[in-house]
């Protein structure tokens, strides 16, 4: 197992890359934890497989170095990093059986075979297909064929880091929920260094320590489950992590006020003099609809989702939205917004700032 260190990196897919745009990945440094499990959470094209690609050795940094523990592994084949790496489609041997599918790399790796029946009877019982061992590969459905590649992918402990992208792509819901608790109880027992790429926040948030989340090349932000929702770095991390996102508002800011379209709203922090694209960031369910209090909204729709209502209203001409109590009565008097303090993010072109005690 091994700590991971990015120094410097970045890759453009150019021979001769001239702006950053040409870049898709840009400048990256980072340090992956020995042991902890990460998510790297990001919409399609961002760079998410780019980056696994470079930390496994398929691709070939255009610039920067990559550690494993102390040792620069930049140069090294994909074999010598010692790494598994599960991928969105299957890879398996058609011609051979599940069982040999699963021992294949411990075989390769010259385990003995009293080791390599035991450990392939584990992984077919976590990836459910004991009942399977002695079918061919070839003829099994795609969701089977993944469901190996997985076993695969997990079936050597002394891997220095397990890398999964996007592997639950072609898995059947309620199987997803099943392979993805699997690998969770997998981090739990042997304490590898995972990197689970996905675009689903849920798959993110449930799977992870820590998610990282990419956007358009760039890491925009490293947190917990909660700090991601509590202060999202970038507007992009508010509105993508959230169901629904975070409102952002334009506004201006004097102190530890905000002034969105002549209003008021205080604020729990004060700033300073702030350049550029000003926003304010609040989580819909930090937004409060009353009938006496805070700035003017227009209800257009209550959507009952179950736990919560979700209130899709016009605000100042654009879209916000609120959430609501299962229970709350939604009054027509109620064409009020309150926004709570404490949970109000200043942006500053995209980015947030943080302020100081008011
Ligand atoms: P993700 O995995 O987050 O969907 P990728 O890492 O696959 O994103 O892609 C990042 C960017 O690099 C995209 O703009 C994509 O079109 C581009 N890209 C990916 N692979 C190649 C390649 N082999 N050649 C050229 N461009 C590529
Ligand atoms: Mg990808």
């Amino acid at each position: 197992m091994a700590k991971i260190t990015l120094d410097n990196l970045a890759h453009s897919y150019l021979a001769n890359p001239t702006s950053e745009d040409d870049y898709a990945l840009k400048e990256l440094n980072h340090v992956w934890n020995d042991g902890e499990a990460y998510a790297l959470l990001g919409a399609s094209g961002c760079g998410k497989s780019t980056l696994l690609n470079i930390i496994s050795g398929l691709l070939k940094p255009s610039r920067g170095r990559i550690l494993f523990n102390d040792q620069d592994v930049t140069d090294a084949a994909t074999a010598e990093r010692n790494i598994a790496q599960v991928f969105q489609f299957p890879v398996v041997y058609d011609t051979m059986t599940v069982r040999d599918n699963l021992a294949f790399p411990l075989r390769n790796r010259g385990r003995d075979e009293a080791y390599v029946a035991e450990r392939v009877q584990e992984i077919a019982r976590m990836i459910g297909m004991e009942a399977e061992l002695d079918r061919k590969a070839r003829g099994l459905t795609a969701d089977a064929k993944q469901k190996i590649s997985l076993g695969r992918g997990m079936v050597r402990k002394e891997v220095n880091a397990l890398l999964f992208d996007e592997p639950l792509t072609v898995i059947d819901p309620h199987m997803k929920w099943e392979l993805r608790t699997q690998l969770k109880s997998l981090h739990h027992e042997f304490g590898h260094t995972m990197i689970y790429v996905t675009h689903d926040q849920t798959e993110a948030l449930t799977f992870a320590d820590k998610v990282v989340v990419m956007y358009d090349g760039r890491v925009v932000q490293i947190g917990t489950p909660q700090e991601l929702f509590e202060t999202p770095a970038h507007t992009f991390v508010g509105y993508f992590i959230g169901s629904p996102g975070m409102n952002v508002i334009p506004a201006t800011i004097e102190g530890n006020v905000a002034n969105v379209n002549g209003s008021r709203v205080p604020l729990s922090q004060a700033f300073g003099k702030l350049d550029g694209k000003v926003e304010i960031g609040v989580r819909p369910e930090y937004a409060t609809l009353s009938a006496s209090e805070g700035l003017p909204v227009k209800v257009r729709r209550v959507e009952d989702v179950g736990r919560h209502k979700i209130i899709r209203a016009e605000f100042f001409g654009n879209d916000i939205n609120i959430i609501a109590d299962e229970g709350a009565a939604i009054g027509a008097d109620m064409n009020r917004v309150v926004f709570d303090p404490a949970h109000i993010n200043v942006y500053a072109n995209d980015w947030r700032v943080e302020g100081e005690a008011a």
